[in-house]
């Protein structure tokens, strides 16, 4: 193992001076990355913002590379997508996700929903619900413990086919969300068709809701919106005291951001659960 550790430095190191390229360097690293056990799951907590408490999770994935260090999903995801790796890494999170929250669920913490991204190469891959459905028994997880974030430009991408896969996901008893909402270019048409449970306002409309009243317009009629075709509303990327108090006040439902923390390794997780802190 020291002396792969070696090579891989030595490789590393070579691409840095040679013109070999990030992608094609990440590329190639990403292709052991899970046998190597550099992969794992951070989890963020997404909080009710009537009652201020936990009510959930994303699990979020960090690439621990021995000799890039901590790799952003920003950089590799896109690879892992155009490679296809992602459909071997998805079946991972998935996974882990499910393991780690029946885990946390046997340590006696109050039960919580995990949520899980699912890019699009791994939406249309027709194994998809079989992959939920193995996750969810080999790990003992009950159904209603598990959410799939489905981005706005995957399912708008072939709105039939999507919405007949959402509905069979949906069917499996799990909870389901839009993420990234208002960054694509959805119909509120076509969203009455999808018989998701949550709609992710994208955190660039949060950013700049308070500077921007026309991006404020766009957030206060997502949440109406929304609401009114029966959809949970909830922002993410929340950094600050003034956008909680903008949230709440416009009713939204729910919030995730580093105001109240930062996405946290499994143990710091827990220890966040059994403080029960709260908003
Ligand atoms: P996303 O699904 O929109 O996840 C939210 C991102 O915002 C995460 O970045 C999170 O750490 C970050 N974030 C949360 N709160 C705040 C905040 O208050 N301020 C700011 N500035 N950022 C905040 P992260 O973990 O770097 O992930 C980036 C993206 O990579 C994710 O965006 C998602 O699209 C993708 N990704 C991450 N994990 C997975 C995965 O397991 N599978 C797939 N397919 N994609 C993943
Ligand atoms: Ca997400
Ligand atoms: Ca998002
Ligand atoms: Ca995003």
């Amino acid at each position: 193992a020291k002396e792969g550790g070696r090579n891989r430095l030595q490789f590393y190191e070579a691409a840095m001076h040679s013109r070999i390229s990030e992608r094609a360097l990440i590329e190639a690293e990403l292709r052991h990355a899970l046998a190597r056990d550099e992969l794992s799951l951070h989890y963020q907590p997404k909080l009710d913002l009537r009652t201020g408490a936990v009510i959930g999770m994303e699990a979020l994935l960090r690439w621990q590379h021995p000799a890039m260090g901590m790799v952003s999903p920003a950089r590799f995801i896109g690879v892992a997508e155009e490679t296809g790796l992602i459909v071997e890494i998805g079946r991972w999170v998935l996974r882990s996700a499910c393991f780690q929250n029946v885990a946390w669920q046997q340590a006696g913490l109050t039960p919580l929903r995990v949520a899980v991204n699912v890019s699009a190469r791994q939406f249309r891959d027709p194994g998809l619900s079989a992959e939920v459905q193995a996750a969810l028994s080999d790990s003992g997880l009950d159904a209603r413990y598990l959410e799939l974030e489905l981005t706005e430009s995957l399912v708008m991408h072939n709105v039939e086919g999507a919405v007949a896969v959402v509905k069979g996901l949906k069917q499996m008893g799990i909870a389901l969300s839009i993420d990234d909402f208002g960054t694509g270019y959805s119909s509120l048409a076509y969203l009455k068709l999808f018989p998701v449970d949550y709609l992710k306002i994208d955190q660039s409309f949060v950013r700049e809701m308070l500077a921007e009243p026309k991006v404020a317009a766009i957030v206060r009629s997502v949440i109406a919106l929304g609401q009114s075709l029966g959809f949970r509303v909830i922002a993410e990327g929340v950094e600050s005291a003034p956008q909680l108090a903008y949230l709440r006040h416009h009713l939204c439902d729910e919030m995730q951001g580093y105001l109240f923390s930062k996405p946290l390794p499994p143990d710091d997780f827990g220890a966040l659960l059994r403080e029960e802190r709260s908003l």
